[in-house]
């Protein structure tokens, strides 16, 4: 492949490409893809370079706070406090490492992220078709593209089936490019070199086999990636109202620290002392960890969201998912097992089953011959491969295959069948035309056999045939068919007509009428068995699910009321009717509709719309390439990862790898658990940080003797400040948190309670302090403040870890359990473990300013360490009973 390629791509034939690429229809083999893949990289965009550990280490200190705090240890350390100076240095270190592993991380959980929803791609090696990760493709490469596909590498169209591709994030131009494989000889603009495709298009009709002639940052997208390679991680609306909250708080904690600092130099301490202890409140005060907790919190969520078959692509998704309070949701697949069975045939005026069907008969004939001609499926091994719909037409085929029917055996296998008609023309399925039609040569005759729903293919054909011949199509006879397509639908069924027509002309979507009608086919898709209870749980959580599906309105009413969708008083609209209401009338009526039968993907955009109009935060469910525009305006866009095109899973913010309607309301409780262990975090550290700030302000404002030395209050933060809060980001499921309303979108996490209760909390657990205080304080003859600060930072590290199982739940300690959270308990341990050591190991008691106390003293402690939590966890235990 060493060769110069003096001319572009599309300026050279297929031969020379494939000699040039080393490379031919068959593939390359997998040893020298492998070998090409060390020679060229995996086939993904570099990003900007990342931070190493070190250097996120070293920002940890690039704050501030911790300088000034690192300049007043050194000049304390001048005038004599060596010791201190250590301590301070050696805590801000192990901060500053704490602070780096959770940096690193959370960047790892969003890579991960990332790697979960990495499109596929279908390649031929070693003349194997077989599906891989985009990233593993190589220059050489074949590739087979359909609609719905990205366009993962850029290459030459070797050969095309009426490819049209949107190239806008290339170009900018909306519009569909119609592609060829013929080669070009003139030197053009990239928009008009219609015979490659660039990575990072998208595949919206017909199909192709490229050559890859370029991967990774050699694209064309690569090239320009540069440009426009925003690596940095948009905040989500949390994390930025959160950030926008700290910012604010740290103002007001540095007011608070001045004020402190004018009032210990007042009282006479000395300038670096005061500068000292200053500095080291607002450096335990302002809670820097908030940011990073969130982060994790939200990304451990996701992770967990993963294991339950919901792929979250963005950060941002996991709140809205919490507050989602409408959910559109597919029928077919993901309320539905997509396992279609073939129940009852209407052919010849009248109902059968397959296996009275009679190959003796033209007209039955003919049916069967439409369900395997005009259909792209296949069974393997007893496997179907592509649409159900299609497979269980084929399988119903190789029921009657077998059979002996009057002495007669159907000789031709449905292979035999397609090779001796051979497909001429097609014009695949779309859910838009709901048809799809091929052309065989049938006894010498070009022959168009359709399929698709019944009102759209009744309406294009003009004659029907019967056992004994053919006939117009009359009132009576239209009247007859869609009455029987009435009783199929009423039972739930799912039915298709199907017609042929001989006819030289070419086939075209203009062309796609005049048929004769042969037969109508139903088929049975049952509910998922956790459909049901899947939407029960929905219902109960305050969230309305919407079935919005392709098929008949009668079909999607009868399965919507066997899962509990559709209620008496509902109403159901087809996609037409939705198009006749003005937006208006639409408003009066979405609340009534439950069922959305024959809808366009444009019909799903306006429901969306229309629900948000409402104010409501809708999820909407698509797998199609048109449904991407929907899924976009979403606020929560569900992609299915096993039906569903990689188009739309581009455009969704969360992927069903089931494709399972209950893991859209398993990941929404999800979504409300990390919001709520998120608050509770928050909760937690800034109720625990308000307490030492209200027993400094307090011990300030009465000229009192300083209640924690600078290195206590760096311990307070280093031990009682990350760990616990990230435990109680780690809490489970509440069993609950689907029994209550979904969360006002608008509201932020500080509403009027939230702070009430930080307030009221934090005010409790100060006041143990100041009482331990004034304990120490007074407890001898002489005033001792040594014993008093030791006193009260005892109670206050204490305090806080044990509040840390407090802001666990909502819900008392009887009802969770310490055993529901060992992460929790685990940060507890090892804190409880460190305090004891400060307060009882001799050396370690010297380096944070700490004496030793009567064991009543110690009691004391204890007493009002525990006192917050018991009456914390008594109003929970109250409010428990009372619920
Ligand atoms: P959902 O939107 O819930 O997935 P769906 O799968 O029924 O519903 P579509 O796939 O858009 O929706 O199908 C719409 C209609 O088109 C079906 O009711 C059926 O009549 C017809 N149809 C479906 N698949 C095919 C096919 N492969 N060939 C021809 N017609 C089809």
């Amino acid at each position: 492949m060493g060769e110069e390629v003096a001319m572009a791509w599309y300026q050279k034939d297929r031969a020379e490409t494939e000699r040039l690429l080393e490379s031919s229809s068959k593939g390359l083999s997998k040893k020298e893809a492998a070998k090409r893949l060390c020679e060229y990289g995996p086939n993904a965009l570099v990003e900007a370079e990342k931070k190493s550990a070190l250097r996120i280490f070293l920002e940890q200190f690039a704050d501030l706070m911790v300088l000034i705090l690192i300049v007043a240890a050194l000049v304390s350390a001048f005038t004599g406090d060596v010791e201190s100076m250590l301590v301070i240095v050696s805590v801000l270190v192990l901060n500053a490492v704490l602070g780096t592993i959770q940096h690193v991380k959370a960047e790892k959980s969003l890579e991960s992220l990332k790697a979960l929803s990495s499109p596929r791609a279908k390649v031929i090696r070693g003349g194997v078709k077989m599906e891989i990760d985009s990233a593993q493709l190589v220059p050489g490469d074949m590739v087979s593209y359909e609609a719905g596909d990205m366009v993962v590498a850029d290459g030459r169209i070797l050969e095309n089936f009426s490819l049209q591709v949107n190239e806008s994030s290339l170009t900018g131009e909306s519009a569909n490019v119609d592609k060829s494989d013929a080669v070009i000889k003139e030197e053009l603009a990239l928009a008009d070199r219609i015979n490659m495709v660039y990575s990072g298009s998208l595949v919206t009709y017909g199909r192709a086999n490229v050559m890859v002639t370029a991967t990774g940052m050699e694209t064309e997208i690569g090239k320009i990636a540069g440009l426009m390679n925003d690596t940095k991680e948009k905040k989500t609306p949390l994390q930025a109202t959160l950030d926008d909250f700290s910012g604010k708080l740290a103002a007001a904690i540095m007011v608070i620290s001045i004020l402190v600092f004018g009032l210990c130099m007042w009282r006479g301490m000395a300038l670096m002392n005061s500068l000292l202890f200053a500095v080291a409140l607002a450096v335990a005060a302002i809670p820097e960890a908030l940011s990073s907790i969130v982060t994790i919190v939200q990304a451990m969520g996701t992770q967990k969201m993963a294991k339950e078959q919901a792929i979250i692509k963005n950060l941002a998704a996991v709140e809205s998912l919490g507050c989602v309070s409408v959910i559109c949701s597919d029928k077919t697949g993901t309320l539905t097992q997509n396992k279609m069975t073939v129940q009852e045939i209407y052919v010849g005026d009248r109902i059968c089953r397959d296996r009275e069907l009679d190959v003796s008969k033209q007209l039955h004939r003919y049916l069967l011959y439409a369900a395997v001609l005009a259909n792209d499926s296949a069974i393997v091994d007893g496997e179907g491969i592509g649409d159900p719909t299609e497979y269980s037409l084929l399988s119903m085929y190789r029921n009657i295959q077998g059979l002996d029917l009057d002495g007669d055996k159907l000789a031709l296998s449905d292979h035999l069948l397609r090779s001796m008609a051979a497909r001429l023309e097609e014009i695949p399925f779309d859910s838009d035309r709901k048809l799809m039609s091929s052309k065989h040569l049938i006894h010498g005759r070009q022959t168009v056999f359709t399929k698709g729903a019944v009102d759209v293919l009744l309406d294009r054909c003009v004659f029907i045939r019967l056992e004994d011949g053919i006939y117009p199509m009359t009132e009576e006879i239209r009247g007859k068919i869609l009455a029987q397509n009435e009783a199929f639908s009423a039972q739930g069924l799912r039915v298709l007509a199907f017609a042929y027509k001989e006819s030289e002309e070419k086939l075209s979507r203009e062309n796609e009428r005049d048929f004769i009608f042969l037969g109508l086919i139903s088929q049975m898709d049952p509910p998922r068995e956790e459909s049901m209870e899947a939407v029960a749980r929905a219902k109960a959580a305050g969230i309305r699910t919407v079935m919005i599906t392709g098929d008949h309105k009668v079909t999607a009413t009868a399965i919507a009321r066997a899962i509990g969708i559709f209620a008496e008083e509902d109403e159901a609209r087809t996609g037409q009717e939705l198009d006749a209401l003005s937006d208006a009338e639409l408003d009066m009526e979405i609340e009534r509709i439950s069922v959305y039968a024959r809808v366009s993907p444009e019909n799903k955009i306006r429901i969306v719309d229309a629900w948000q109009r409402k104010g409501k935060i809708v999820s909407m469910t698509g797998d199609g390439v048109n449904d991407a525009p929907a899924l976009k305006k979403a606020d929560i866009g569900v992609a299915m990862g096993i039906t569903g095109t990689e188009v739309s899973k581009d455009a969704a913010s969360m992927i069903l790898a089931d494709d399972n309607f209950a893991t859209i309301i398993k990941a929404v409780a999800n979504g409300r658990t990390v919001y709520n262990n998120i608050r509770n975090a928050v909760l937690y550290l800034l109720s625990g940080n308000l307490s030492a700030i209200i027993a400094v302000l307090y011990t300030s404002l009465l000229a009192l003797p300083i209640p924690f030395a600078a290195v206590q209050l760096l311990f307070i933060n280093l031990v009682t400040d990350s760990l616990p809060a990230l435990a109680i980001g780690m809490e489970p499921s509440d069993p609950d948190v689907l029994r209550r309303k979904p969360r006002d979108p608008k509201q932020g996490i500080l509403t009027r309670d939230f702070v009430r209760l930080l307030i009221g909390q934090g005010g409790l657990i100060a006041v143990c302090v100041i009482a331990a205080y004034w304990l120490g304080l007074t407890g001898s003859s002489a005033e001792n403040a040594a014993a008093a600060s030791t006193m009260a930072f005892a109670t206050l590290t204490l305090a806080r870890l044990l509040h840390g199982f407090n802001c666990r739940s909502r819900h008392s300690l009887l009802q969770i359990g310490f055993a529901g959270n060992w992460y929790s308990l685990g940060a507890f341990v090892l804190g409880f473990t460190l305090v004891l050591m400060v307060l009882f190991l001799a050396p370690v008691m010297r380096l944070f300013s700490v004496v030793a106390l009567s064991q009543n003293q110690y009691l004391e402690i204890l007493g009002l360490a525990l006192l917050p939590t018991l009456l914390i966890q008594l109003v929970k235990l109250i409010r428990d009973r009372r619920e």
